[in-house]
């Protein structure tokens, strides 16, 4: 049996603060052991939110999530700390994230006390070995994440993430807040240590030039809802939903013939507090009609493991071959 998170929100939304009304909203997803699944959609989408609803670090107003086929709600606290160690989370902002006044020994080393995975010179070994894997050196143990470059506290967070011997990590924006050179080494730090050790990752991003080569599956995310799911091969080749061409169109594309992409992508994201009415993209769609701002879109099947929330997708899409078609 795989690793299977599924959350389920119905009608009213959730949350844990009531500011965040609808953060996430009849979001149902499972994740297959051992791929890379992708969370996109621009900030205030709710992906972060899904993230850390998936690792109980916020409860669920209504619903449920389901891990290797057990609700994580019905685990008693023992259970939840065994699950809190093999689901491990890295954030956008390593420095943040990072406590300045701990040694790198001792935030890479917490998780393998706190889990009781090693104790003196074996668990000083396995930090020294965790530095190693992540491309840091052991002899920097003993100093301070403000001591450190963005991309190398970004692998201290990946160490101490690897600490507690996890079987999936999420990595919520983990190369955002870095230069894009870094970036990559970054992602190539994560795409090894997933072939290593067996992980499952989980990649919430707004960039999809980001996830485009590393993921399997993505879940494109508007104001708490998803509104299209795809292979990622699929998802660039053929994005069905107005929202994910229009965040396509946004990659700067380095072609001759396509040298000014059209801003397809105006305005700013509504609050997700108040949502616009049926399609909550209408307010920004090129494709919009009236029935859009009356009805709600449901997420329904388009082909083969594929979804899309949108009334008029095959029109759009249509329309997309024919222009094609007619073009010399
Ligand atoms: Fe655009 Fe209407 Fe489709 Fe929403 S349902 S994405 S507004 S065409
Ligand atoms: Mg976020």
């Amino acid at each position: 049996e795989g690793i299977d998170l599924v959350k389920r929100f119905g009608g009213g939304g959730l949350l844990a603060s009531p500011t965040i009304v609808h953060a996430v909203d009849s979001v149902s997803l499972s994740i297959r052991r051992g791929e890379t699944f992708a969370i996109v959609g621009e900030s205030g989408c709710g992906k972060s939110t899904l993230g850390r609803l998936l690792l109980r670090l916020i409860e669920p107003t209504a619903g449920d999530i389901r891990y290797e086929g057990r609700s994580i709600l019905s685990l008693d606290p023992k259970e939840m700390r065994q699950l809190r160690r093999e689901l491990q989370i890295i954030f956008q902002d390593p420095f943040a994230s990072l406590n300045p006044r701990m040694t790198v020994g001792d935030i890479i080393g917490e998780p393998i006390w706190l889990h009781g995975l090693a104790k003196g010179s074996e668990r000083r070994e396995r930090i020294a070995e965790l530095l190693r894997t992540v491309g840091l050196l052991p002899a920097h143990v003993d100093r301070y994440p403000h001591e450190f470059s963005g991309g190398q506290r970004q692998r201290i967070g990946v160490a101490r993430a690897l600490a507690g011997e996890p079987k999936l990590i999420i990595g919520d924006e983990p190369v955002s807040a870095l230069d894009v050179s870094i970036q990559a080494q970054i992602i190539n730090l994560l795409e090894d240590l997933k072939e290593r050790f067996g992980l499952t990752l989980v990649i919430i991003a707004h960039d999809l030039a980001v996830i485009r080569h590393m993921s399997d599956r993505v879940a494109v995310m508007y104001l708490g809802e998803i509104v299209e799911f795809s292979t990622t091969d699929e998802l660039f080749d053929n994005p069905l939903h107005p929202y994910t061409q229009a965040l396509l169109t946004a990659i700067p594309v380095p072609s001759p013939v396509n040298r000014s992409p059209k801003p397809l992508l105006q305005g700013d994201v509504p609050s997700p507090t108040a949502p616009p009415s049926g399609c909550r993209f209408h307010t920004r769609c090129p494709h919009a009609r009236p029935i859009c701002k009356e009805q709600h879109p449901s997420l329904e099947t388009a082909g083969d493991g594929r979804k899309v929330a949108c009334h008029f997708w095959r029109e759009i899409q249509n329309a997309g071959a024919s222009a094609l078609s007619a073009s010399p």
